[in-house]
């Protein structure tokens, strides 16, 4: 597909090195003091599949820039042992965070040496009730895991459009992806969360059991919880039907204000989501649309993004795969490593002028050697089935507000480059803001930074979402990702 052909850095994942059971748990490595103690402690509590290590080979992140830096990192093998683990935390005074997909970019990680990690990635099952309309993610699967386990039941799950990302990680704050037109968002899908709380206690929470967390955790879930499971509808789809249209097209950079306005004025259906990018492909900076129609194989899809390609792309790739297949052509973006201090923008409308602006920016930055891996992105999606419910259903605030979810991604190996890339960041960052069509400024909080003024992330939600901080986590234990 096409972000093959880009010129984006490719890391290979890194595998479980440096990582060793419990029952031999101390190696050779070297780690501090205070972190082997806690592994010849907490070792033993765990189960017998669990796992630790001093370095986070085992749980690499996606971005290396204000990154957790954990003195241990405790690989579950199951639910328990998460619970155990912090347990073990809140009796020792330890600091913990838990680590799904490791794709948060925000810049609200503090996490150092005397904390602890809990790697989630071993609770990575995805199962189905016998009719298929119902099924259960555990708190670490990725996207990968969740569209290919749906896939081979006949089924959809409403996830995001990344194989790489943790499926609760995105989620948990909203969860965006390429079938919230026809079901909503991921939030709008959960029937039942498993949740270890702050106290140190295993809570099945739904509406009926704790309707106040429920409310908290489907839109600012980190604060308030680590899942380890999830009940979500599911949506049998038969085979033909399980899979989607995808075209990319390739525009030049005289032709920007005619794509975006071609992307701002297309009518989206419920099968479809449009996505922007500038990005440099064979040393050249180019635009990239990306259009994707769920569904049979059939005309729709060519049919429903006719006014893109009239814009006239230079270069057009187009072709229906199976579900499983999808997302695939987005996993160079997944590449782990380097430093991407991302930045990103809620948006109502794309305005050319505004954009035209960003390509300026985005020239610039390009030029600077090693950055060429860097992105400008925009995803759109249908809102007409998110907006059925209202805003109060969820602690997601900007179901009425938002259509678009922007991010400027600077993409680099070299730490020298973190100034400017900031920079660059924030520039673009301001461009949206003047011109988002929003009447505050409006941030997708797992699209933030965490420099926003957190009403910016949690909306009206703020006060009461401060409340509940205090009822259900009053020692801030969940205090890494935009902490109330
Ligand atoms: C390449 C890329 C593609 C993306 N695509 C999409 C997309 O299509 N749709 C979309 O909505 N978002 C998307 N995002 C944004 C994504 O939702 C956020 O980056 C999200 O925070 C990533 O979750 P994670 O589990 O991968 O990251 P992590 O860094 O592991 O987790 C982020 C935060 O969530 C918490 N968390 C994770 N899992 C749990 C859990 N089970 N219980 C409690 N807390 C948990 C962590 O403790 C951490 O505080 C994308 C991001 C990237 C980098």
């Amino acid at each position: 597909m096409f972000f093959n052909n880009l010129n984006i850095i490719q890391f290979g994942l890194l595998l479980l090195q440096g990582s060793t059971t419990f029952a031999k748990h101390i190696s050779s490595r070297t780690c501090n003091n205070c972190s082997c103690a806690i592994a010849e402690t907490l070792g033993p509590k765990l189960s017998a599949g669990a796992s630790c290590s001093y370095s986070t080979a085992a749980a690499p992140r996606w971005s290396e820039f204000d990154a957790p830096d954990p003195g241990l990192v405790v690989n579950v093998a199951t639910e328990s042992d998460v619970l155990i683990t912090v347990q073990y935390c809140n009796e020792n005074n330890i600091s913990f965070l838990a680590q799904n997909g490791g794709h948060g970019w925000g810049q609200t990680f503090h996490l150092g040496l005397e904390g602890l990690l809990i790697n989630l990635g071993g609770l990575n099952s995805t199962t189905f009730n016998a009719d298929k309309t119902e099924a259960t993610i555990q708190g670490g699967a990725l996207v990968r895991s969740v569209v290919d386990a749906a896939y081979s039941n006949g089924a959809q799950i409403p996830t995001g459009n990344c194989n790489c990302v943790g499926a609760l990680g995105a989620i948990l704050g909203g969860g965006f992806g390429r079938l919230m037109g026809l079901y909503g968002l991921g939030v709008d899908n959960l029937l039942s969360l498993n949740v270890v709380t702050a106290a140190g206690t295993q809570l099945t929470v739904t509406p009926e059991t704790e309707e106040e967390l429920w409310w908290a955790l489907r839109g600012a879930g980190p604060n308030f919880g680590i899942v380890t499971s999830a009940t979500i509808t599911s949506y049998p789809v038969t085979t033909a039907e399980n899979g989607a249209w995808v075209g990319s097209w390739i525009f030049t950079e005289d032709q920007i204000e005619d794509v975006v306005e071609a992307v701002n004025d297309l009518d989206l259906l419920p099968e479809m989501a449009v996505f922007l990018y500038y990005a440099v492909s064979d040393g050249t900076p180019v635009v990239l649309v990306s259009g994707s129609y769920a569904g049979a194989n059939n005309s729709d899809g060519p049919n429903a993004f006719a006014s893109i390609t009239a814009v006239g792309p230079v270069v057009e790739e187009a072709a229906w795969s199976p579900f499983d297949e999808v997302n695939a052509s987005g996993d160079s973006f997944c590449a782990k490593g380097g430093y991407k201090p991302a930045y990103g923008a809620g948006l109502a409308q794309l305005v050319p002028a505004t954009w035209r602006s960003i390509w300026n920016e985005f020239v610039d930055f390009i030029a600077i050697n090693g950055t060429s891996a860097s992105t400008v992105m925009v995803d759109c999606y249908p809102m007409e089935k998110t907006r059925t419910l209202p805003d109060s259903s969820s602690s997601y605030p900007w179901r009425s507000t938002i259509n678009c979810n922007a991010a400027v991604i600077p993409w680099y190996d070299d730490a020298s480059l973190n100034a400017a890339a900031v920079s660059f960041g924030k520039s673009v960052r301001s461009l949206w803001y003047e011109t988002s069509g929003t009447a505050t400024n409006a941030t997708y909080i797992n699209y933030a930074v965490g420099d926003e003024p957190y009403s910016v992330v949690y909306g009206d939600n703020l006060a009461t979402l401060e409340t509940l901080k205090g009822v259900w986590d009053p020692t801030g234990k969940f205090d890494q990702f935009f902490p109330l």
